[in-house]
């Protein structure tokens, strides 16, 4: 799906979600919907709101951000991501299933898929839960962390070795 199609889906979306719901589709909803419908990559509140003052000049408080974040997410155009106890908004549009390598060490995150995983999970029978989409978490070391880790094991364990050997003389 090219990025237009994809903006004019969620923008179609937004305005079902508040017409079903009485509210009022803003221009000021409409901005932030394509702020966010060109962001790629999970971003926090706090850091929209800011592009939202910086590059296209509109004055919006952190909290009218949060408001919408909010009611984008129950109109499931946006959803949250737990990274590196951060919570984060990521679009529906993309990323679906996505599974998040994330380094206890050095906080790295890297993005990975996997068609099994994907199947399973669209297979799994979820009692009185609807689902709209997933995203999978994995904790662990990345390889330079890991690398790092090792390096550190071999020197100590040279030293006591050494210790060991001083002691018999
Ligand atoms: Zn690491």
């Amino acid at each position: 799906m090219d990025k237009t199609e994809s903006l004019r889906q969620a923008r179609q979306k937004l305005s079902d979600y508040v017409r079903i719901n009485s509210l009022r589709y803003t221009q000021e909803r409409e901005t932030l919907l394509d702020a966010i419908y060109l962001t790629e990559t999970p971003f926090s509140a706090e850091a929209m709101s800011k592009q939202m003052s910086e590059k296209r000049r509109m004055r919006v408080s952190r909290a009218t951000v949060y408001n919408n974040l909010g009611l984008f997410e129950r109109a499931g155009l946006v959803r949250k991501v737990y990274i590196n106890e951060q919570v984060l908004f990521e679009r529906t549009d993309r990323n679906v299933g996505v599974i998040r390598l994330q380094c206890s060490n050095c906080n790295k995150v890297t993005e990975m898929n996997d068609d099994r995983v994907r199947h399973q999970i669209s297979e799994m029978r979820t009692r009185r839960f609807t689902m709209t989409g997933w995203s999978l978490s994995v904790y662990g070391l990345c390889s330079s962390c890991m690398a790092t880790l090792k390096r550190k094991q071999k020197k100590l364990m040279n030293k006591d070795k050494e210790k060991n050997e001083n002691r018999k003389d």
